[in-house]
């Protein structure tokens, strides 16, 4: 296990993966370059092994050094990331297919007032659903929405 230095190198930031982590300047923690969230570098007992903890949300997000990168350190933050991702497709994809069905068998005349509505129905269900999915996995992982709409909006400009 390789040692992660905090004053000499950088690593990449296991929120954004866009960014590096460095230390700050004077002080003890390390912050993102590009999505900006404040880390602290922990020791397991033996000093052996490198932990990242995120210090300014009130996630419990952690991460340990391999070597090369940070990898999630708690088990249940495996185990959570990876059935918030299962459900999370569920949750858009089951209610836009009962929509789109819906819409779809119970096609209304094409003429009648308000035909439109099955289809678009289906299409709000679909972005609702979505909303909801990208505001949990922002407030679970810290995920920096807004540091990516900056950037796209730096380089388009
Ligand atoms: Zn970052």
């Amino acid at each position: 296990m390789s040692y992660f230095s905090s004053r000499s190198s950088s690593s990449p930031c296991p929120v954004c993966l866009r960014g590096a982590i460095a230390p700050m300047p004077m002080m003890e923690s390390l912050a993102c370059n590009f999505c900006s969230h404040i880390f602290l570098l922990e020791q397991s007992e033996d000093r052996r092994q490198q932990f990242l903890r995120m210090a300014d949300t009130i996630s419990t997000l952690r991460w340990a050094w391999t070597g090369k990168r940070w990898e999630n350190a708690n088990a249940v933050q495996v185990y959570t990331s990876r059935w918030l991702s299962i459900f999370g497709i569920l949750l858009v994809i089951i209610p836009t297919a009962i929509t789109s069905c819906a819409a779809y068998y119970f096609a209304p005349e094409p003429n009648v007032p308000l035909a439109w509505f099955p289809k678009f129905w289906a299409i709000a269900t679909f972005c609702g659903h979505f909303l909801v999915l990208m505001s949990i996995v922002r407030d679970y992982t810290a995920f920096p929405i807004r540091a990516y709409w900056r950037s796209l909006f730096r380089s388009s400009s």
